[in-house]
């Protein structure tokens, strides 16, 4: 097929656990609606000019690091300890290629550090000291914590000890040894999934995880197969959600190999593994992918932050149940 042609496309999340209908104000939706329409448009600008979903992918992350409004770069969730730890993936799915960084503190943009990763070092995943140092002989920009740093999170950070300082010792025990409940308040993590003009799909995750973490705590974000993955043979899948569920249920893999082993369509394969996670009393929200340009963003609760655009350019964003054509 002359690849002018041939289909492409690119979804994007901002976080499951949206706030809820009744508390969101105009402004906020507003700024949410523009800033998931800023990310998919930077992702689709890269694939209309023939670039490659994983520079796509990256580029559309970007965009929600760099706004305060999401879990992941600045505006990233505090850990228990009051600081930011950061984690990403990337996946080419022609190549099985990959790079994920885990626990960085000062890098700027965790989706470009997981990218070198990828493509510079002779390794996969790089967590914490490690993957900052080899940031620093990258080249890569950093940052210092107080960047990282928004008063929202951090009122939410104490609000949250505040209700765990009260809560009796033997709930606790009892919450350590179940799945812990997901609270939305936790969400924000960002994700895109692209088809490139070459017929190559691509995955990539961002997050600084759930809030009150405890300290050198990852996440399914960077954790390929679990929160994030891609295969030209199946699909491409970016998680969000209860990540402690995801990482044992790996499904961002089981969603893929749904597509590549058991043949089932994108949207049902994507749907089956969001009801698993449901059925065990979690929360999940995914976007996928697969290498016809079909595309799925099932989720369990009342919404998802997300957004998508195919060929024609057109920008759709959703929160809740619809999806609406972007503003301007
Ligand atoms: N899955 C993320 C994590 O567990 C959190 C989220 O998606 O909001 O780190």
């Amino acid at each position: 097929m002359n690849p002018a042609n041939r289909p492409f496309g690119i979804a994007v999340h901002g976080g499951a656990g949206v706030t809820p209908r009744a508390e969101m104000t105009p402004e906020r939706e507003r700024a949410l609606r523009g800033a998931l329409a800023a990310s998919v448009s930077a992702g689709w600008a890269v694939l209309r000019d023939g670039g490659t979903g994983v520079s796509a992918v990256e580029a559309a992350i970007r965009v929600m690091e760099d706004s305060p409004l999401f879990n992941a770069g600045r505006g990233a969730s505090f850990n228990r300890a009051g600081f930011h730890e950061l984690d990403a993936a990337i996946m080419h799915g022609g190549t099985l290629a990959a790079g994920a960084v885990g626990a960085v503190r000062h890098i700027r943009n965790p989706i470009a550090l997981a990218r070198l990763v990828m493509e510079r070092s002779p390794h996969v995943l790089m967590v914490a000291e490690g993957a900052e140092a080899f940031a620093l002989e990258q080249g890569v920009p950093f940052a210092p914590a107080s960047y990282f740093f928004t008063d929202h999170k951090w009122q939410s950070l104490q609000a949250r000890l505040e209700r765990e300082a009260k809560a009796t010792l033997a709930a606790a025990r009892a919450a350590a040894v179940q799945a812990p409940a997901f609270d939305p308040g936790l969400a924000g993590t960002v994700g895109a999934v692209a088809l490139d003009r070459a017929g190559n799909l691509a995955a990539g995750t961002s997050t600084g995880g759930r809030e009150g973490k405890l300290p050198g705590r990852l996440g399914d974000s960077p954790i390929l197969g679990a929160g994030t993955y891609a295969s030209n043979d199946g699909c491409a899948v970016s998680c969000t959600g209860d990540g402690e569920l995801v990482l044992r249920l790996c499904s961002a893999k089981e969603a893929s190999d749904l597509v590549a082993l058991a043949r089932r369509p994108l949207d049902e394969a994507a749907r089956a593994v969001v009801a698993r996670v449901a059925a065990l009393d979690g929360s999940l929200g995914l976007v996928a992918i697969d290498r016809r340009g079909a595309m799925a963003m099932p989720f369990t609760d009342e919404g998802m932050y997300r957004g998508c655009a195919k060929e024609d350019g057109v920008v759709l964003v959703g929160i809740y149940d619809e999806m609406r054509e972007a503003e301007g």
